[in-house]
């Protein structure tokens, strides 16, 4: 991932020496925790990553561990306790001309559990500013920040944090590439059903002949009540805009942005993923009428679409 091309090091010596003067620098001092160490969060927590570990609960419960930064974190208001030196720090290498930024990995190191009215505190250091490297993603530095987590005083723990400052690699152009295919469908057992419904211009929708719930996309089973029997009804084909993105990018080749893929909620009550067609894109609106159709992409695949606007 950072193999150095040769005389890169050289050639950027005297900036990454201007780098390295930002290392033991603040980047954030005496921050606090906005609220103490408490048993909500803490599960809300292990509701959210599913984590039932007896030690997180009942009267001797402790945090868990990967929680450490959670009892940093500044929410939608944020933290007042940002140095300076970060800031000049990004400034560089933005005047650099690497005015991307990635969040590459990070490390913990936990020293003593944090328990339910433990206050937290924190300072964080610029611990480290790579020489220049070249990554899949551009040309660039690492910039690793060091946390020390503090509770009620005493070193808990510790995160480093490391991000990518980097120039994007130029790529080719990709946009709507002239020749480029759409990607292919992956079909199998479970959904050869439906593609070739598409190739027969119907829209499938599978039954569950059990208990007669619709689901769509294709499944195995039942979600209602497990069976693995159905048929399929075919769609009429009137559906309203239930939910949609416009997108800009990245633009992938065979596609030409901007364009409008709607989760459409087709009057049989399912909803499908599709792209709108017959109105701009910036006129799709959730609640919008829509027709199926579909869309010969290439002279071996069509799509489901749907066209706006007629009602
Ligand atoms: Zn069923």
């Amino acid at each position: 991932m950072t193999a150095e091309p040769a005389g890169d090091l050289d050639e950027a010596a005297p900036f990454h020496a201007l780098l390295k003067d930002f290392e033991g620098r603040p980047a954030a001092t005496a921050g606090r925790g906005k609220d103490v160490v408490n048993a909500p969060m803490i599960r809300h927590w292990c509701e959210a990553m599913g984590d039932t570990n007896p030690a997180y609960t009942g009267p001797a419960a402790i945090a868990p561990p990967t929680m450490l930064q959670a009892w940093t974190m500044g929410g939608l208001s944020g933290h007042s306790d940002r140095s300076s030196a970060y800031d000049e720090l990004f400034a560089l290498l933005d005047g650099a001309g690497y005015t991307s930024v990635v969040a590459t990995d990070c490390e913990q190191e936990y020293l003593r559990p944090l328990r339910p009215g433990d206050a937290v505190t924190f300072d964080a250091v610029i611990e480290s500013v790579s020489p220049r490297k070249t990554t899949k993603l551009g040309t660039g530095h690492f910039v690793t920040t060091r946390m020390d987590v503090r509770a009620n005083g005493e070193l808990a723990g510790t995160h480093r944090f490391r991000i990518l400052k980097f120039a994007p690699a130029r790529r080719p152009a990709q946009r709507g590439q002239p020749g480029a295919r759409r990607p292919r469908p992956v079909i199998n057992r479970d959904n050869q059903g439906f593609w070739d419904g598409v190739r027969a211009h119907k829209l499938l929708i599978q039954r569950c002949t059990a208990c007669g719930t619709l689901r769509f996309p294709w499944l195995p089973g039942c979600h209602a009540c497990a069976s693995p029997d159905w048929d399929t009804v075919e769609a009429s084909g009137a559906g309203t805009v239930f939910s949609y993105v416009v997108m800009h990018h990245p633009p992938f080749p065979a596609f030409d942005p901007p364009y409008a893929v709607a989760l459409v909620e087709l009057a049989e009550g399912v909803r499908i993923i599709g792209n709108i067609t017959g109105v701009p894109y910036d006129k799709v609106r959730v609640g919008l009428p829509v027709r199926l159709e579909f869309l010969r992409v290439d002279e071996d695949l069509e799509l489901p679409v749907f066209r706006g606007g007629e009602g």
